[in-house]
């Protein structure tokens, strides 16, 4: 089993315990209060869960290079010897860990930006001026000493940048470089930064010590090199001194979604594989690998050396353990959501993860065993139910946990049948998995009641009950030409040709997603193929960054209609780093979003509406509503008022928007004080 994932990879002068790699994240523990404490704990789990080689969040080599004024970069000694908490925490924990560094150049979220030319990120609010000469030499420097640091603070090496449309890949691709000096002009100029940096570095820390290169292998960006130039690169970046080349994949400007659950498995494995060959070192895999299965995998394809995964070790900081002692069906998987991870980076939240809300606060959340077991009754098996019956069994409570559906997972079973949100079945596997490991007493088709409840004598109830679809008063609501979600992705009430959706929220763009997916073709999620050619990403790379003439998606078989009522964008409220994805993808199926509507009522006609000041009518087959949730609670009134201990969380507790992330965060909370 995983014979490949499992085997080591001998460096010469270091092995490393199987071929799986902790990608780089940046979780802004960087910036928090007991930062090197924090972020000992975090690396050190991961490492007794025998991750084989783990690699931090970007690291800036200068104050140039830093994401955000009041970071830290690491210049001087000093914070060497406090890096030392980290390396020791995960070297007692018998695992390997390299520094990233990263100088983000016109990525930065300052007005110092710095960058190759004259340029502005459409990413960033700041333009970024031109390195002088005189910079670029100290920035090569910077970016050595920074090395020479990392292993004085025992690093056991440091992984190089150069991906992900960062300041090296800015020196290296002519959209971003117009320099006419030495470090500008031809491919064989433009790539001497990133060479010098990988040259020097390896001079001044000798043999002994790893350095990856993390090479731009598809830009997915107007402008972005050819095959030809990556393999170029990737030969002298050998020769220049490195021990191992990582996968980068797209800028993060590019227009293609690269890690959201979208992006089919190891949809991006074909790219490594071009380059397997070329070079003599190793060569690592990434992006939306998330299971040991699709890394085995991909490693038997031949695609790769090493695979790294970065987002499945927040989920679960035990995978290859899992993995080693046959136990995948017990791992926390990844969705691919971003909802706690990403999404928190980029509003400047500590991360965390969705499934998992340990991830990152190891020092703040934890689930010991109990020292007195009490009898616990958790009501409804939605993410919310789920979390807390599991955790609370872990702990050593006696749990029964009722569900009125025949099955588990609440709203996760609409979430799964969505095209790209397949994966969200991979929550309830798990906790399927942890109700027989922790022996949870369920009891399915089993609507529970208040009396039922009280007559038991629980020492704590906990509701879990959900939702409820809101219900909208329009004229006409009751003709049958109205359905609610659940109708359509619960009861699979068919769908006419021509749909207006009702509330353009999480749920509104998801149903937009379902209605416009020709189901006689699988979600592109789940084929390579599909989904580069639906994205306008060009397998053959005929031009630079690998970008198609077009995107080619499948057409809607439906005409569908997104409204909602406020002013604006449509989707400004799902998530920062994935809400483009959404609108893209719609928009490409030509879902015609209108706002602001008012809603006159509904008839054999159809639906009568106003866009601003416009009266029409949508002559559609029918009408989903979408409108938002209200909590589903018909239980917690009698309990409290017979004096039992109850609990209220999830839904049933607050349904303001779309947020298993809420519900599985308050669950886990509670049950870790009971
Ligand atoms: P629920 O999932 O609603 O579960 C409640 C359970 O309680 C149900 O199974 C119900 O049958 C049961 N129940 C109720 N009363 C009783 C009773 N008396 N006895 C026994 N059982 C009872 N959230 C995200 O964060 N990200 C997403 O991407 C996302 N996508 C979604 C897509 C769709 C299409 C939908 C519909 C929802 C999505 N959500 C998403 C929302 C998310 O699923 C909910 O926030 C989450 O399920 C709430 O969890 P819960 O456990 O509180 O409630
Ligand atoms: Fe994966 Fe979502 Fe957790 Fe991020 S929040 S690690 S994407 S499951």
């Amino acid at each position: 089993m995983y014979e490949k994932l499992l085997s080591p990879l001998d460096l010469g002068f270091t092995t490393l315990k199987n071929r799986v790699l902790m990608g780089s994240m940046h979780t802004m523990l960087e910036e928090v209060d007991e930062t090197f404490e924090r972020m000992a704990a975090f690396y050190a789990e991961r490492a007794r869960g025998e991750v084989g080689l783990i690699v931090t969040g970007g690291i800036a080599p200068n104050k140039q290079g830093l994401a955000l004024p009041g970071g830290h970069p690491l210049d001087n000694e000093q914070l060497a010897q406090k890096h030392r908490i980290i390396t020791n925490a995960v070297h007692e924990a018998g695992g390997k860990i390299c520094m990233q560094i990263l100088h983000v150049g016109r990525y930065g979220y300052t007005a110092d930006n710095v960058s190759a030319s004259d340029t502005k990120a459409p990413i960033s609010p700041f333009p970024a001026r031109a390195l002088t000469g005189e910079e670029v030499a100290q920035t090569i420097e910077d970016f050595v000493h920074c090395a020479q640091m990392a292993q004085l603070a025992g690093y056991d090496g440091v992984e190089i940048m150069g991906s992900e449309g960062y300041l090296i890949n800015q020196f290296i691709a002519k959209k971003t470089n117009r320099r006419t000096d030495k470090w500008g002009g031809d491919y064989e100029n433009r790539i001497q930064f990133p060479l010098e940096i990988v040259r020097q570095t390896r001079a001044r820390v000798g043999e002994n010590f790893i350095l990856i290169y993390r090479l731009s292998m598809l830009d997915l960006v107007e402008g972005g090199s050819t095959w030809d130039e990556v393999v170029q690169l990737a030969k002298a970046i050998e020769k220049a001194g490195a021990t191992i080349i990582n996968t980068g994949i797209g800028w993060h400007e590019a227009r293609i979604p690269t890690i959201g659950t979208i992006v089919p498995k190891g949809g991006f494995a074909w790219v490594t594989k071009r380059m397997m060959g070329e070079v003599n070192i190793p060569l690592i895999a990434t992006n939306r690998i998330n299971m040991p299965d699709v890394a085995e995998q991909i490693l038997q394809d031949g695609c790769s050396d090493m695979v790294s995964m970065a987002r499945p070790f927040l989920a679960d900081a035990d995978l290859v353990v899992k993995a080693m002692e046959n136990r995948a069906a017990e791992i926390n998987t990844c969705i691919g959501c971003n909802q706690a991870c990403l999404d928190h980076t980029f509003t400047m939240q500590v991360c965390s993860c969705i499934v998992n809300p340990r991830a990152c606060h190891e020092t703040i959340l934890n689930y010991p065993p109990v020292t007195t077991e009490k009898k616990i009754a958790v009501v409804g098996a939605g993410p919310a139910g789920l979390a807390a019956a599991t955790i609370a069994a872990e702990r050593g409570h006696r749990v029964d946990l009722f569900e009125a559906a025949s099955e588990i997972g609440g709203q996760f079973n609409m979430a799964k049948i969505i095209p790209g949100k397949e994966e969200y079945a991979h929550t309830i596997r798990y906790y399927g998995e942890m109700i027989k490991k922790h022996q949870v007493n369920l009891r399915l088709n089993h609507r529970v009641t208040a009396e039922a409840l009280i007559a038991e004598d629980y020492d704590e109830i906990i509701l879990a009950t959900g939702v409820s679809p809101r219900k909208l008063a329009i004229e006409g609501i009751d003709h049958p030409k109205v359905l609610d979600y659940a109708d359509v992705l619960s009861r699979r009430v068919p769908v006419g040709k021509s749909v207006a959706i009702i509330g353009a929220g999480g749920i509104g763009f998801d149903m937009a997603e379902y209605l416009s997916h020709d189901m006689a073709h699988e979600s592109p999620t789940l084929n390579v193929e599909a989904y580069m050619k639906e994205w306008g990403v060009d397998m053959e790379y005929t031009r630079g960054g690998s970008l198609a003439d077009r995107p080619q998606p499948l057409a809607s078989p439906r005409e569908v209609y997104l409204l909602k009522r406020s002013k604006g964008k449509h989707g400004k409220n799902l998530g920062k780093t994935t809400g483009w994805i959404h609108r893209s993808s719609l928009a490409m199926k030509d879902v015609k979003m209108l706002q602001p509507v008012s809603y006159h009522k509904i008839d054999d006609e159809g639906l009568h509406i106003s866009v601003g000041d416009q009266a029409q009518v949508l002559a559609v087959d029918h009408i989903v509503i979408c409108a938002g949730q209200v909590p589903f609670n018909v239980l917690g009134r009698t309990l409290s008022e017979a004096g039992q201990s109850v609990h209220v969380i999830g839904g049933a507790h607050e349904a303001a928007a779309l947020d298993a992330k809420k519900a599985i965060k308050e669950a886990s909370y509670l049950v870790a004080s009971l």
